[in-house]
């Protein structure tokens, strides 16, 4: 008989060769069960908070596919979707300090409910830039979602709307997030282990 429960993620794995980070220790910072539950919350508080609307979710690419893939899926109200493309680290594990647009939404997004979705808020650079970009259209309202909250955020002169999770500051990867593009399939989020 076949079993039907989801592959548990091994506590801990080592990089692919082909990354320059090839060969280095990942450990479990958050199982794909503790994932799946606060997403779930999240899905509850902003499908609370969006009754009877219809927002427009932007997914920050690339990083953030998965989570908005689960996100959208718990949800109970109407919703529609569209993404955005930011350059991110590169090949770096470290923010180099610049934001650049690769990717602009399709959508109009003048007079309607706009949440961001993101996969990780560190500097809060990438935030900042979206925030001063959506509002130029005109939008009813801009909210943030991010599965992560890295730092305590000294440049930001507004709130993150709805964290998933507060973590150390350890470049993190899976569930969506890559290091070398690579591992973004794993279901729970590993980070570098410590020596
Ligand atoms: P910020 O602009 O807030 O410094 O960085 C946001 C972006 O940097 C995220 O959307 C993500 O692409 C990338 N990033 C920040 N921290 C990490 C991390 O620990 N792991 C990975 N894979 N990407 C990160």
């Amino acid at each position: 008989m076949e079993c039907d429960v989801a592959p548990v993620d091994p506590q801990e794995l080592t990089v692919p060769v082909s990354s320059q980070f090839g060969g280095q220790a990942l450990e479990v910072l958050l199982t794909q069960e503790q994932i799946q539950q606060r997403v779930a919350e999240l899905a509850e508080e902003i499908s609370h908070r969006y009754q009877g609307k219809c927002p427009i979710f932007i997914g920050v690419l690339n990083g953030s596919f998965i989570f908005m893939a689960d996100l959208v899926r718990k949800l109970d109200i109407d919703f529609e979707v569209d993404f955005i493309k930011i350059s991110s680290y590169g090949s770096e594990t470290a923010s180099t300090g610049t934001v650049r647009l690769l990717k602009d939404i399709s959508a109009n997004i003048t007079d309607r409910e706009v949440i961001i979705v993101e996969d990780i808020v560190d500097t809060g650079l990438t935030v900042k830039f979206l925030r001063n970009r959506m509002l130029e259209a005109g939008p009813t309202s801009v909210a943030f979602v991010t599965l992560l909250l890295k730092n305590e955020i000294a440049i930001l002169d507004f709130s993150i709307d709805y964290v998933g999770f507060n973590i150390p500051d350890r470049f993190v990867v899976g569930y969506g997030l890559d290091v070398d593009q690579k591992l973004r399939g794993l279901g729970s989020l590993y980070a570098f282990k410590e020596s």
